[in-house]
């Protein structure tokens, strides 16, 4: 080992670990999404209050499982770069570097960041709605307010959430724009980025996302099943 100067690190292998502990991105979303579904069905049969905070706490966890893990995603990063932009002589102890930076990071959370978590906003927001469609849940004394007594009033309200801003009809495959959180049908949406010979900009009022991609389109489980059990109830 002589004659070599420099850092023995395996980026490589650092790199390997990385792009797995990237994979476990995935299974915080899918532990959402059950999460969000449950809370959903609770709604429909009307459960019980208390069950359905329940599923706001779970949320809220997956929300703090999701930025410890950016958190050191980003520590190892962020150690990584420095060391290869420093090239320090000796073998530094990467495992203390980043549990310095990842610790300098934590240090700054605190519990209101959490419910900034997008995935738990868009459950807030739905979960409105659907009170909103179904009544109250069972040991609440939640109240409909008296003006929103009128039923027509309630559902048109309602409904602008799931109107799709080109069809300017209740969306069936909603698409949630990444870049702009603005959501279309998804078949509307395909056709006009595809007839746009230049930039399309978003089809939502007031938006400023003037380049709007097909690859910024992710399907929103969520709201559809909103549609879905808007619908059911309001033919029962
Ligand atoms: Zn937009």
């Amino acid at each position: 080992m002589s004659g070599h100067s420099g850092p023995l690190i395996s980026f490589n292998t650092i790199g390997s670990s990385l792009s797995s502990l990237k994979n476990c991105q995935s299974y915080i979303n899918t532990g959402m999404e059950l999460a969000t579904n449950v809370a959903f069905d609770l709604i429909e049969i009307r459960g019980d209050e208390l069950d359905i905070n329940n599923m706001d706490k779970v949320m809220l966890e997956y929300s703090a499982m999701n930025r410890e893990l950016n958190q050191y995603i980003q520590a190892v990063e962020e150690t990584m770069d420095q060391v290869k932009r420093d090239h320090p002589e000796r073998i530094p102890d990467f495992k203390a570097l980043v549990k310095e930076k990842f610790a300098a990071l934590q240090g700054r959370n605190t519990d209101e960041d959490l419910k900034r978590n997008e995935r738990y906003l868009q459950f807030i927001n739905h979960l409105k709605e659907m009170r909103k469609q179904v009544g109250p849940a069972q040991g609440t004394d939640w109240e409909q307010p008296t003006e929103e007594l009128d039923e027509d009033i309630t559902i048109t309200q309602t409904q602008t959430n799931f109107i799709c801003p080109i069809t300017l009809v209740e969306m069936k495959k909603p698409m949630r724009n990444k870049v702009c959180n603005h959501v279309y049908e998804e078949e509307a949406i395909r056709i006009m980025i595809e007839n746009k010979p230049k930039k399309a900009r978003c089809p939502k009022i007031g938006c400023d996302n003037l380049n709007m991609k097909i690859t910024d389109l992710v399907p929103d489980a969520v709201l559809k099943r909103a549609i879905e059990i808007q619908n059911k109830q309001k033919s029962q």
